[in-house]
């Protein structure tokens, strides 16, 4: 083979190969490239500028695509610059993004692999350690994240995530339009949300939302209040929702904690299909819930006041809305379930917010689709500590969408 030919196999932009090796047993190559001649410019690493003149010359090696069975090494004959603003500068080269061994287009085929793959996996693939295929993946997120355009918010969703006992509690902020999480912050504190508008927003793009899907929480709904004022705060439905089915699970509870072992049987298992939707629930499955309620007409009650609140999301027009919600507080009445009449307080106490979703159509779901996305990152990717890389992994996951999102029935 010619040495023109090893060139145009390898195709390093602007790079030609001057020197190859190769082991058979081992199953290696190597490569040694340097600058075509036409390619003449250095550019400084530290800040973009130009220049002619190298003042010194160095080499790198990285490892790079395969070819076929072989595992291939580019060593990298590389300028330093005398920059007037940075000082002696290694030269930037495209395909060399970082300062570790791998080049650019290897470490895109890394990360493309952790896209549907776990990364124990793909260092199992690859034969590297997994640290090093997140480190891969991480940079690879990065530079992705870099050159594309972020879509505007105009419809902020904020939630809370828990991440298990190390992390515990973190705030997500995401764009509804987009579907894509924001910014994760510790905790789920005034602060917190606090920092997401001072941090992550300028000026002008506070002003410019124009909702914000919140659940009935103090701390966030100060927070924007004071950060962005003029926009319509949305409590969610999946919110309310949760809260009814903590309501109906608390009136289980209560119902049937000291009825003694053999009712406690008759319950045992069945607090998920009190959380579940009648219209998501088999023939069987309903027998099953219809039993239940034969032995106690107050569970009953609790779980038909749960389905019926549902329906307050059909109304289109605030007066239709209130006149529901009215009409469904007023069937609490002589029913003596204190767990649906502090639900009831609640939604009075926080209507304006309800109503906004007569004003405002907001995308329901997402933020649970967005959550939903980061538990099954979580569960392929056994921990992330760095909150940087999972936020990266679930934006480009709703980007890409390769993950369909699973709407949580119980909403
Ligand atoms: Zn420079």
């Amino acid at each position: 083979m010619r040495r023109d030919d090893w060139t145009k196999i390898l195709g390093w932009p602007g790079y030609a190969v001057y020197r190859q090796e190769i082991d058979e047993k081992g199953q290696t190559l190597k490569l040694w490239v340097r600058r075509k001649r036409g390619n003449r410019w250095l550019i400084c690493s530290g800040c973009g500028r130009k220049m002619a003149e190298p003042a010194d010359v160095t080499e790198r090696e990285v490892r790079d695509l395969p070819w076929g069975k072989f595992r291939t090494t580019v060593v990298i004959e590389l300028y330093r610059v005398r920059c007037p603003d940075c000082g002696l500068k290694i030269e930037k080269v495209e395909q060399l993004p970082s300062k570790a061994p791998f080049s650019k287009r290897f470490e895109e085929v890394v990360g493309e692999a952790c896209e549907s793959a776990s990364a124990r996996r793909v260092a199992k693939q690859f034969g590297l350690p997994e640290s090093t295929v997140r480190a891969i993946d991480l940079r690879y997120l990065e530079r992705w994240s870099a050159q594309r355009k972020k879509p505007a918010l105009r419809h902020l969703g904020v939630d809370e995530i828990f991440l298990g006992k190390a992390t515990k509690f973190v705030t997500v902020a995401s764009n509804l339009e987009s579907g894509e999480p924001l910014w994760f912050g510790r905790e789920r504190k005034k602060e917190t949300l606090d920092e997401f508008f001072r941090t992550q927003l300028s000026r002008r793009q506070r002003q410019r939302i124009e909702a914000v899907c919140v659940d009935m929480w103090e701390p966030y709904k100060t927070s924007i209040q004071e950060w962005s004022p003029d926009c319509a705060i949305v409590y969610d439905k999946f919110h309310i929702m949760q809260h009814a089915n903590k309501a109906v699970d608390e009136v289980r509870r209560a119902e049937f904690f000291r009825k003694g072992a053999r009712m406690r049987g008759v319950v045992k298992g069945k607090r998920w299909l009190l959380l579940t939707r009648w219209v998501h629930l088999s023939a069987d499955k309903r027998q099953q819930l219809n039993e239940l309620f034969a032995l106690n007409r107050r569970v009953m009650k609790a779980y038909l006041l749960k389905e019926s609140l549902q329906r307050l999301w059909t109304y289109t027009y605030e007066g239709a809305m209130l006149r529901y919600l009215k009409s469904w507080t007023m069937q609490l009445r002589w029913q003596r379930l204190p767990a649906f009449e502090k639900l009831a307080y609640m939604l009075l106490d926080h209507l304006d917010g309800i109503l906004n979703y007569c004003r405002v159509k907001v995308r329901f779901g997402v933020v649970e689709a967005i959550n939903g996305n980061i538990k099954t990152l979580l569960r392929r990717g056994r921990g992330y500590k760095n909150l940087r890389y999972l936020l990266l992994k679930a934006q480009r996951m709703a980007a890409t969408k390769t993950e369909f999102v699973v709407f949580r029935k119980a909403a």
